[in-house]
């Protein structure tokens, strides 16, 4: 089994590298790509990857990402750079005969206007919301092309969606970062400076949050065990649901600081929720245990405290 991991040095990619170190399998190869070694926009260059490779999996989480306020000012080219990308890699995947092509899909492409909690079924039962639509279309696409590929010619492709991540190698950027390593940011300095922490919003929206180590474990299993073409969400349960509010006190535990926090509610809090649910995941892995997340929030304050001149 030679896996080959597009995307592979990001957030996931560590997380991933993280989980197959942790519980090494005789006979695998894996191989962590970046975006220095091909431009996957480019049909020859990401032809010459494979052919470079050769592998039986591919685990396929490149994709031109950024911050809601990046994507809603250039939707054009999220959407061709990602409708090329994709097209790339499964095209190649298909070519050379890949076994299994599983692709990271985001839960941006669940339909604005729909029921919570959302799961599988509900991909297409709506357009996803205007500021991301972009983004979030190249990625259903996927879903679209995976069936095609499997009904035409029996190809093994399909998707997994990751829910709120936070972790090691996060992008910790206060502008452009998800809330969660932007907190875990904002506290470290706010501590380092004897500053206040800022809050965006009122803190009244809720949110899912995953240990990426958590889904690296999970994305090992489903390259290897997860047969079906349709995606499978990958999130900790409905239960897990807290307050962004709640997600603060978290943080400023994890980070022991001891100042002050400031809500700015000027700010916007944003869609109340997006719950995901994980009924199809614990169906397959009833037992799955998810790492407490006071737990993982220590593990990633102590690791940008550690790697801070060197994160993003
Ligand atoms: P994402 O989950 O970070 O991609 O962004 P969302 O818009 O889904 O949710 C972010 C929520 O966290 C909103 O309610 C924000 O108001 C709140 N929030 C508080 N502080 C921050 C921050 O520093 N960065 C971000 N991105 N969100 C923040």
């Amino acid at each position: 089994m030679k896996v080959l991991v597009t995307g592979g040095t990001g957030l996931i990619g560590k997380a991933i590298r993280h989980a197959v170190e942790e519980n090494p399998c005789d006979g695998e190869e894996w191989v962590f790509v970046s975006s220095k070694e091909a431009d996957l926009r480019d049909p020859k260059a990401t032809k010459a990857l494979f052919e470079k490779h050769r592998p039986t999996h591919v685990i396929h989480l490149a994709a031109e990402m950024g911050g809601m306020i990046r994507i809603s000012q250039h939707n054009v080219e999220f959407l061709r750079n990602n409708l090329l990308i994709n097209d790339n890699v499964l095209y190649n995947s298909h070519a050379m005969g890949v076994k299994k092509c599983m692709t990271a899909l985001t839960s941006a492409i669940f339909p604005c206007e729909i029921q919570y909690p959302v799961d599988e079924t509900n991909v297409h039962d709506g357009p996803p919301h205007d500021s991301v639509s972009g983004y979030a279309w190249a990625k259903r696409m996927v879903d679209v092309q995976n069936i095609a590929y499997n009904k035409q010619y029996g190809c093994k492709f399909t998707s997994v969606v990751p829910i709120n991540l936070f972790g090691p190698y996060d992008n910790f950027s206060l502008k452009d970062g998800n809330v969660m390593p932007a907190l875990i940011h904002k506290a470290y300095l706010a501590k380092k400076n004897g500053e206040s922490l800022p809050v965006w919003g009122s803190g009244s929206a809720r949110r899912q949050f995953m240990y990426s180590h958590d889904l690296g474990r999970l994305m090992v299993w489903a390259v290897k065990e997860y047969e079906e073409t349709e995606p499978i969400i990958l999130a900790v349960g409905e239960e897990d649901e807290i307050s962004i509010k709640e997600a603060v006190e978290l943080v400023v535990e994890a980070m022991d600081f001891q100042g002050e926090v400031a809500y700015d509610t000027t700010k916007s809090d944003g869609q109340f929720r997006k719950t995901c649910s994980n009924e199809k995941l614990r169906k397959y892995l009833p037992d799955f245990k998810f790492t407490p997340i006071k737990q993982a929030l220590k593990e990633t304050c102590d690791w940008l405290a550690e790697n801070y001149e060197e994160a993003r």
